[in-house]
Order: structure tokens, then C-alpha cells, then sequence
């Protein structure tokens, strides 16, 4: 049977756009369909707007700290309308750049809403086009509970396009998203509270950083409320009112709800076409990324493995080599995949935790450091950084690491390189440190922490 398509990829984010190119360049017949903006999620409303922001929201600690290094600045003043603008403005650059990319590699795009009639055949915009391969790469959306008042909260989407910025601004969530947006509501002026329902926010994360970085929250001024659940959510005039299960009331001019996202796969046909999917409807595929029905590949965030965006442009590259491309199957590891929380200071992180080492690998030293960056000596901020190594004894391997701090993530990535290569703790001594820097402090820590 001939196709229309070789590969028909539905959804122009960071998996799609990268599995499309990619694939074109190997000589298949490619198109790709985007019911929004090309880039997806991270470029529109996710890693690139968060990351301006974040950078728009640490100088109010800049403007600050800039006196002690002999500048008379005047009091700063903040506009919402320009910071928001000029993201916004940027993202629609960056849009543009897509296209541009996917067009010169000859990928054919198609704006609309793209569903599966059957099996090999997709329709958009009242158009059928049949394909030999389908990719799904359709993302995923936030998720909020079911509560009372839910429709006054907001979701990321919506953070990235206020009309006004909240003095008072609430948080409900521990994850990435809300630790982020708290730091930005904060940086950017909010009286922000951050409402948790666990004991202690960033569930996954080693629990040395988790303490840590809810105390550099604090310091900031983000109020931490654990173990709150709200019961309620009401308006009061432009007032959003909480009422938290203690009967405690609280009230402010936004609640953003980051209580995690879902598997972006509503309307897409994928039942009908017998794709099998996870209760959170996540597409459930092999380490090849194919479906049950093996022409239908999926990855990115709706297959929900790791919401990263590295991940889903990996993943896009496998499928594009392992369909079209000469040359063994490509795999990708999961294990050791860093990452970076953009809370202020940032986390970075790879490898294991202190606990899942001792819980997987038994024996293992821990190395760890708390300090105040030397920036700080002149400017009396309070900030400290953190960081960690977990190495296992038997093997002498850094299993481990873990860093708060300016930059987190900047440095950790480097460290990644060192972690899956395989190094030692006697090769990270061996390393000479870069000085004066926070990061030569992981080649310079000598002393195992005694007990746990
Ligand atoms: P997406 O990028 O979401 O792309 C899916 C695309 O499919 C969307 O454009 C959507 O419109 C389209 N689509 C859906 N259904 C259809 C359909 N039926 N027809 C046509 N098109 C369709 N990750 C990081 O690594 N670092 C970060 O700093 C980071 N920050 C984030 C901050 C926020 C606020 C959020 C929400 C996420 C962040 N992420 C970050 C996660 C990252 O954005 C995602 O993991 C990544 O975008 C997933 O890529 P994807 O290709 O799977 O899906
Ligand atoms: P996360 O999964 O990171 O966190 C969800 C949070 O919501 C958790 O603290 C969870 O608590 C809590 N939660 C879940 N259900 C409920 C509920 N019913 N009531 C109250 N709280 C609840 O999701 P996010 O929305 O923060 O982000 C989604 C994903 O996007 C991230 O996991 C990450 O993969 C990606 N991302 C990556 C970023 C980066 O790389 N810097 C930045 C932003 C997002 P509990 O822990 O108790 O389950």
C-alpha cells in the first residue's frame, strides 16, 4: 500500500519537532501537526517563558546586592506588562525559528487538530492523510483535583499571560512547577505562600536538598505551609478565599494550582485505533517507543516516563534513526539523567539519591558541603549553597550528585558528563579545582560525613 506519508507526527514540540527533522533528513516523507504554537509546551509555556521570568525575578536580589559592591542605584521599580511582553514577544521568535527549521528540512506542517480515523490514516482540518508510520507526541496538560471553587485557580498556562501581577499570590503544589513559580511570584514583589500537602515539598529529590531548599525558600520570604490540603476555593470580590482542611482561611489575588500534569491524549482516536494506554492515559510502548499496534510510536511527555524536555528530543531522535537510519537499534538510558529545578537558588541533580543508593547498593559515603557563596561575604545575604556526593563504597563510584546554589544546573550538567562515564570519587579527587568557584568544591571534598 502506498502512503502519503512515511512518518505523520502529531504534535510540534519538542519530541515531534526533533523526531520530524530528523526523520526528514533520513530521507522519509515527513509531516508534522500543531494545534497550537510550534515548539509545544517548552517554548510557549514551559522551560523558555519560566526561565525568563526566573531571570526577570532575580533582580530584585541584584539590585540589592549591588550596593555592597559600590553601586548607588535608584529604587527599582517593576513592570509586569514589559517582562511579560517581551517573553512573549521572544517566544513568538522563536516560533518563527521552528518553522523555518521544519520547512528546511522539508517537513510538511499542518496547523490544526490532528485525529486517527483508523489505524494509518489521520484527519485534520476535514483532511485525510494516510502514513506508514504515526508518531504521537501530543505532550501533556496540566492536572488539577476536583474541589470546590476550582475554576478561580489558575495553571501554568495561565501564569505566563497575567493581566496583573498578584500582590498576595498562593501556591498549591510540591512539585518542579510550583517551587519555581513560588521563587518568581516572590523575586517579582507577591507576598507569595507556598501550600504543600506532604510533610516536606519535592518528593523524589534527596532529602538534604529538599531541607535545604525549603529553608532558602523561607529565607526568601516564600511562606512554606505544609501538610495543607485546601478544602475549598471562593471569591470574594477579586479576592480568591482558601479554606485549608485545618479550617484555617486564607486569602490572596491568585492560587496557582502545579499539582502535576497528564498525558496529553483526549480526542486523538488512539482507543479506537487499538493503542493501548496506561489508567492515566499514557501511551504504553517498548523501549523502541512503538504501541501495541507497532506503526504507532510514541514519546515525550505522553508517554509520561520523565517530563524533560532533553528526554523527549532523545527519544524523537531513537524514533527517527530506528525507522529511517542505517545501523544498530538506538536505546536510550534512563538512569543518570540530570536535571534542574529553577527554583532560587537552582537545584541540579543526577544520579541517585542518598537513600536510593543506601536502598539499591547498600555501603556508600556520603560527601557534603554547606556554604556561604563568596559573592555573599560582601553582601551579607544570607544564601547558602549545597552539595552532595554519594559514592559506593565497593566500587569507589560517584553514584550521586547533588547541588543548590547559583547555577545549579550549569554546573551540574558538566558533572553529568564525569557520572556516566563511570568516575570515581579517587578520579573526582584527582581533578584540580577552577578557584575561586562554588563548583571546585566537589573536587575538594575529602571527609565522609560521619553517621547518616
Ligand atoms: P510538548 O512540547 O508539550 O508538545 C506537544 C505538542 O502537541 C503541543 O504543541 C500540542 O499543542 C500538540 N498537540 C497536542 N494534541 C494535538 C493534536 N491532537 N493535534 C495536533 N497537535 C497536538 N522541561 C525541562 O527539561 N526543563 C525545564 O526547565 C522545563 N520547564 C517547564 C516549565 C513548565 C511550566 C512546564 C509546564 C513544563 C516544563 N518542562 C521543562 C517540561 C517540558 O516542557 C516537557 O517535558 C516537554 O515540552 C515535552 O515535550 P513533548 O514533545 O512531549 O510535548
Ligand atoms: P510534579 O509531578 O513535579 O509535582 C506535582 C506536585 O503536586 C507534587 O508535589 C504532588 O505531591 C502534588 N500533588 C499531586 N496531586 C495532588 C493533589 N491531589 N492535591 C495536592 N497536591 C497534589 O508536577 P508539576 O506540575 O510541578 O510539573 C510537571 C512536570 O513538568 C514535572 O514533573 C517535570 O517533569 C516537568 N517540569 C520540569 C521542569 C524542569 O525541568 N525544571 C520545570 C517544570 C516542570 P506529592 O509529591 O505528594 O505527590
Amino acid at each position: 500500500m502506498q502512503y502519503d506519508y512515511d512518518l505523520y507526527v502529531i504534535g510540534a514540540g519538542s519530541g515531534g519537532v526533533r523526531a520530524s527533522r530528523v526523520a526528514a533528513g533520513l530521507g522519509a516523507r515527513v509531516a508534522v501537526a500543531e494545534s497550537t504554537h510550534l515548539g509545544g509546551t517548552c517554548v510557549n509555556v514551559g522551560c523558555v517563558p519560566k526561565k525568563l521570568f526566573v531571570y526577570g525575578s532575580h533582580f530584585s536580589e541584584d539590585f540589592e546586592d549591588a550596593a555592597a559592591y559600590g553601586w548607588n542605584a535608584l529604587p527599582p521599580s517593576f513592570d509586569w506588562t514589559r517582562l511579560r511582553d517581551s517573553k512573549t514577544a521572544e517566544i513568538e521568535r522563536l516560533q518563527g525559528i521552528y518553522r523555518t527549521l521544519l520547512s528546511n528540512a522539508g517537513v510538511d506542517i499542518h496547523e490544526g487538530r490532528a485525529r486517527l480515523a483508523d489505524a494509518h490514516t489521520l484527519e485534520i482540518n476535514g483532511v485525510a492523510h494516510t502514513a506508514a508510520h504515526i508518531l504521537v507526541a501530543t505532550g501533556s496538560r496540566p492536572w488539577t483535583p476536583g474541589f470546590p471553587g476550582r475554576r478561580h485557580a489558575i495553571i501554568s498556562d495561565d501564569a505566563f499571560y497575567l493581566e496583573r501581577f498578584p500582590q498576595r499570590a498562593v501556591v498549591v503544589g510540591g512539585g518542579y512547577i510550583a517551587v519555581e513559580f513560588a521563587g518568581i511570584f516572590a523575586g517579582l514583589g507577591a507576598d507569595t505562600q507556598l501550600l504543600y500537602r506532604g510533610p516536606l515539598f519535592l518528593r523524589g529529590f534527596d532529602d538534604g536538598v529538599r531541607r535545604f531548599v525549603a529553608d532558602e525558600l523561607a529565607k526568601k520570604g516564600v511562606a512554606l505551609r505544609f501538610n495543607s490540603v485546601v478544602q475549598e476555593l471562593g471569591l470574594d470580590a477579586d479576592e480568591r478565599v482558601l479554606r485549608l482542611a485545618d479550617g484555617e482561611e486564607l486569602r490572596a489575588d491568585l492560587v496557582l494550582y502545579a499539582t502535576g500534569r497528564r498525558p496529553n491524549v483526549a480526542g486523538l482516536g488512539l482507543e479506537e485505533a487499538g493503542v493501548a494506554l496506561a489508567d492515566n492515559g499514557a501511551v504504553l510502548v517498548d523501549d523502541a517507543y512503538r504501541s501495541n499496534v507497532p506503526h504507532i510510536l510514541a514519546i515525550g511527555d505522553v508517554i509520561d516516563r520523565m517530563q524533560l524536555t532533553p528526554v523527549a528530543i532523545a527519544e524523537g531522535m531513537c524514533v527517527a534513526h530506528n525507522l529511517f537510519g542505517k545501523g544498530p537499534p538506538r536505546r536510550l538510558a534512563y538512569g543518570n539523567i540530570p536535571t534542574a529545578v529553577f527554583c532560587q537558588p537552582n537545584i541540579g541533580t543526577v544520579g541517585l539519591t542518598e537513600s536510593e543508593a543506601q536502598r539499591r547498593l547498600g555501603g556508600v559515603e556520603v560527601y557534603e558541603s554547606a556554604f556561604k557563596p563568596m559573592k555573599h561575604t560582601l553582601t551579607g545575604r544570607s544564601e547558602r549553597t549545597f552539595m552532595k556526593i554519594i559514592v559506593e563504597q565497593a566500587t569507589d563510584r560517584v553514584v550521586g550528585l547533588h547541588m543548590v546554589g547559583p547555577e545549579a544546573g550549569e554546573i551540574v550538567q558538566g558533572m553529568a558528563v564525569a557520572i556516566n562515564a563511570g568516575a570515581t570519587k579517587q578520579q573526582f579527587d584527582a581533578t584540580i579545582g577552577i578557584h575561586p568557584t562554588a563548583a571546585e568544591e566537589f573536587v575538594t571534598m575529602r571527609e565522609a560525613r560521619k553517621g547518616t
